[in-house]
């Protein structure tokens, strides 16, 4: 897996990529992360990035120019074209692309080989959008001051996906979202907390019977706290046989 940011703040990615399943996916060399400074791509003595807007109003906006140069020498082929796989994806970090999810996250991961443009200031001209840019993306509806963080969001999501990133498959599969449904809660020790025993089952040694109770819990968390999943179809198709009978006893 192959990732790219272009930013003016790359100093920002340091300890994220250094630290846990992130910084050993690099390690180990199935995750490749390359920073890229914006400003390498300027022109001007003052490697500026920035501009007033057109029309007036607050703020600064980003200047296409060292986007459009830096995109086309970082991932070089004509915008739109059907992608083949032989250049990255160029994803524009943006409060106004398609917010990501689970199968978003996946999606990317298929891809392989992923361009972050990270913004700043009101946002980058929009001839960057429509000339280089193959896909916007945001993390949530709320605006941040930079795309860096989304893009470690999205990097951080991803990575999970590459197989031997996280150590058992095991708990990537179980992950909240991975089924459609919410994760199961876990416990460990001590036995008690605050008056609060363990699950008996769970210390049973009964596996098919901790997995059914597992699933039940699933789907109990699930109801609980994300009813609105239980909405879709796709999600109730892949409901097990446990969770159907189950969710047939709540009504
Ligand atoms: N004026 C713009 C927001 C600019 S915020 C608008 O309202 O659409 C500056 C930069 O932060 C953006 O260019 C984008 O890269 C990043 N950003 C802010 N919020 C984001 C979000 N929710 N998801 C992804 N990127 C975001």
């Amino acid at each position: 897996m192959r990732v790219q940011v272009l930013t003016i703040f790359p100093e920002l990615f340091g300890p994220f990529l250094a630290t846990s399943l992130v910084g050993r996916a690099i390690e180990k060399g199935i995750l490749e992360v390359r920073l890229h400074d914006l400003r390498d791509f300027t022109e001007d003595r003052h490697r500026s990035v920035d501009d007033e807007p057109y029309g007036g109003g607050g703020g600064m906006v980003m200047t296409a120019p060292p986007w459009i140069r830096a995109v086309r020498t970082l991932a070089p082929v004509e915008p739109k074209d059907e992608t083949d796989g032989s250049r990255p994806w160029r994803v524009l970090m943006s409060p106004q692309g398609a917010r990501l999810d689970e199968a978003k996250v996946r999606e990317l991961a298929e891809r392989g080989d992923l361009l972050f443009l990270c913004g700043r200031y009101e946002g980058i001209d929009e001839r960057v959008r429509t000339t280089v840019v193959d896909e916007e993306i945001s993390i949530g509806d709320y605006v941040l001051s930079g795309g860096e963080l989304p893009a470690m969001v999205v990097i951080e999501a991803v990575s999970r996906q590459i197989p031997g990133v996280v150590k058992l498959a095991d708990s990537v599969e179980q992950d909240s979202f991975r089924t459609g449904l919410l994760d199961h809660p876990h416990f460990t020790r001590p036995p008690v907390v605050e008056g609060i025993p363990v699950p008996e089952v769970l210390t049973s040694g009964d596996h098919a019977a901790i997995r059914r109770w597992r699933e039940r819990e699933a789907l109990r968390a699930t109801v609980e706290k994300r009813p609105d999943l239980l909405e879709r179809p796709d999600v109730l198709e892949r409901l097990t046989p446990e969770q159907r009978r189950a969710l047939r006893a709540r009504g």
